[in-house]
């Protein structure tokens, strides 16, 4: 996911919705494929919709294509999500041409638009500075993206946009609730030490002679159970949305929905 200071400074200062005109017809880029050969590091992040699409498209699975070394999972955000491996290009270019046209990811097909989210969902904007074409001609934004049922995927990004920033807010609780506890044991009076003891039955390994070496012992721990957490949480979402694989023909969105529901109650609740 791309971050920008200030969208003026990368754009033309406009944004768009799906049925604006905008200046980025590529004419199919016209054997250029700069952007598939560049490194551009972890910017191509997969949803599920494209993991849907790329096991269709190549008739592999979330497995294969990590192990052949087409994606792979990298910490973007705060949380592990997975991307096109891009470090010498993208495995996919064949003979200057993407060998996967029709099930490219999302960000491939709106190069060179980005998405910008706001509180009632996301617009579109044009990156000025990143293509090489000459004189890109207007083109309608939906027309650029050609996806299926763009309304569909339309709402889709938006959902999944939303449980990204949850599952990004329920890792940040959890690091920040161990940090505090963590401190609070080290810093903690040597009375109200004695009285945690006692509350979170830890008795048997504390020495009232040597409270020092408790401290030092319970904040790694509570440190390194957060971080099993968190990585709980990870998994999960992994395996609910990219592992477990989708039935191809059924309909993609309403999969979605249904792992939707059950991730959320299982994060919530645990079941
Ligand atoms: S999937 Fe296709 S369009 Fe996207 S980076 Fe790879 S080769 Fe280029
Ligand atoms: S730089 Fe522009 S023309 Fe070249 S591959 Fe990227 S989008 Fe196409």
């Amino acid at each position: 996911m791309l971050r920008y200071e200030n969208i003026n400074d990368i754009s033309d200062g406009k944004l768009y919705i799906q049925d604006d005109l905008v200046n980025c017809d590529t004419e199919g880029c016209k054997g250029c494929s700069k952007c598939c050969k560049s490194d551009m590091g972890k910017s191509i992040v997969l949803t599920p919709y494209d993991m849907y699409q790329l096991c269709k498209g190549t008739g592999k699975n979330f497995d294969k294509l990590l192990v052949d070394m087409f994606i792979e999972l990298s910490m973007i955000d705060g949380i592990i999500l997975p991307n096109m491996k891009m470090d010498e290009g993208c495995k996919f270019l064949e003979n200057g041409r993407c060998s996967i046209h029709a099930y490219r990811p999302g960000i491939c097909r709106l190069f060179p638009l980005g998405r910008i989210y706001e509180k009632d969902g996301f617009r579109y904007f044009l990156q000025t500075s990143e293509c090489v074409a000459e004189n890109p001609k207007p083109i309608k934004v939906q027309d650029w993206i050609n996806i299926e049922e763009l309304d569909k995927n339309t709402a889709f990004i938006n959902k999944w946009h939303r449980f990204i920033k949850f599952e990004q807010k329920k890792v940040k609780e959890i690091q920040e609730m161990a940090t505090n506890l963590s401190k609070r044991v080290i810093e903690m009076s040597d009375k109200d030490l004695e009285d945690y003891v006692t509350i979170v039955g830890d008795s048997d390994i504390y020495s009232p002679e040597n409270p020092k070496a408790y401290r030092e012992e319970k904040s790694k721990t509570i440190l390194e159970n957060a971080q099993q957490e968190v990585k709980d949480v990870m998994k999960t979402v992994i395996a609910f949305f990219y592992l477990d694989e989708y039935d191809m023909d059924k309909d993609f969105y309403l999969q979605l929905d249904e792992r939707m529901k059950k991730c959320l109650k299982r994060l919530r609740t645990g079941a």
